[in-house]
């Protein structure tokens, strides 16, 4: 059973909170968390690969070297806005989650 279960108990998890197995982040969806989402504008991409680049979950699609066409995996996007802060022709907008799920 993985340490991070959703409905691991607090005595089964690893001690010190540490993450045994290495490069698991695949395995949690984390985009349950999220209260604001990166939506691209693939028009003004220029394909530069910052933001897929510095996303910390690899949430950056990329089809060969391009993302410039490629979607965001929203299942492992956290929310964070590194992407759109990085970006540097702005393509990149945080949208506010909720409203975002309703359209
Ligand atoms: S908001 Fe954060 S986690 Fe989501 S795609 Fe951008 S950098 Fe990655
Ligand atoms: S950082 Fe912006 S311009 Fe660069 S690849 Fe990502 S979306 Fe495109």
């Amino acid at each position: 059973m993985s340490h991070y279960a959703p409905d691991a108990k607090w005595h089964e998890m690893a001690a010190g909170g540490i993450i045994p197995q290495a490069g698991n982040a695949v395995e949690y969806v984390v985009g349950g968390w999220r209260n604001e989402r990166p939506v691209k504008d693939n028009e003004c991409c220029i394909d530069c690969l910052f933001c897929w680049v510095y996303c910390p979950d690899n949430a950056i699609e990329i089809e060969g070297r391009s993302v410039k066409n490629s979607g965001i995996d929203l299942e492992h996007c956290k929310g964070c806005g590194i992407c759109a802060k990085v970006c540097p022709k702005d393509c990149i907008k945080m949208v506010n989650e909720i409203e975002a799920r309703a359209e």
